[in-house]
């Protein structure tokens, strides 16, 4: 493997995807904006960021990305945020309603009601380094994971950051915090997927 940063796309359909191509060059990868199926050719791994997940979907028919997303997700490093963590479902609830399918876990959408739909909070996360501060908007809730699937941080008792194998997905929104301790965690993912990929071809 190159001693390069590694190419890391951001789906940049709506919402934060700038916060997030910030948040990867901080924690040392080169952030590729990815509008059409052609941007994801090359990808070490990929963002989804937070949005409207209805809204997002829409895009990505209109755009040719559903079905080309759904193989990058299952074979690449993908990393879900609020919205692209419902993208990343198996199964969504609150309503029913179409995915990539590849993480493990069942979500319900906008799940903390109206009055607290929008919160900051500071929880504890297996990640070294200690307590994390968290933003939440409108967040989907995990309330199943299955097989496979290691609980990072929680909030009420349900999983808020997950990881199995290269995927990792989060509810709140940790562009949108100094921290980048996540998007370090993701890029160290990233890493080890390249390290592999680079040993099974030279095999
Ligand atoms: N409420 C949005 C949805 O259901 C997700 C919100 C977000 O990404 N911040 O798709």
């Amino acid at each position: 493997m190159s001693g390069t940063y590694p190419r890391i796309g951001v789906l940049g359909i709506q919402g934060d995807y700038a916060a997030h191509a910030v948040a990867l060059a901080e924690a040392d990868a080169e952030p590729v904006d990815v509008r059409k199926p052609e941007d994801l050719e090359g990808l070490d791994g990929l963002i989804l960021p937070g949005g409207e997940s209805t809204t997002m979907l829409r895009f990505l028919d209109r755009h040719g990305l559903f079905e080309v997303l759904k193989e990058f997700c299952a074979s690449r490093p993908v990393f879900g945020t609020c919205a692209g963590t419902i993208l990343l479902a198996k199964e969504v609830r609150n309503p029913t309603q179409r995915s990539l399918g590849v993480l493990n876990a069942v979500v319900e959408r906008n799940a903390y009601g109206r009055q607290i739909d929008s919160s900051i909070l500071t929880a504890p996360t297996t990640l070294p380094g200690g307590p994390m501060e968290m933003v939440f908007i409108r967040a989907p809730r995990i309330v199943e994971i299955g097989e496979g699937v290691e609980t990072l941080a929680m909030r009420e008792g349900f999983p808020v950051l997950v990881h199995e194998g290269n995927i990792l997905a989060a509810t709140f929104h940790p562009e949108l915090s100094q921290d980048r301790r996540v998007h370090r965690f993701f890029v160290e993912i990233v890493n080890r997927f390249r390290r592999k990929d680079a040993e099974s071809k030279r095999d």
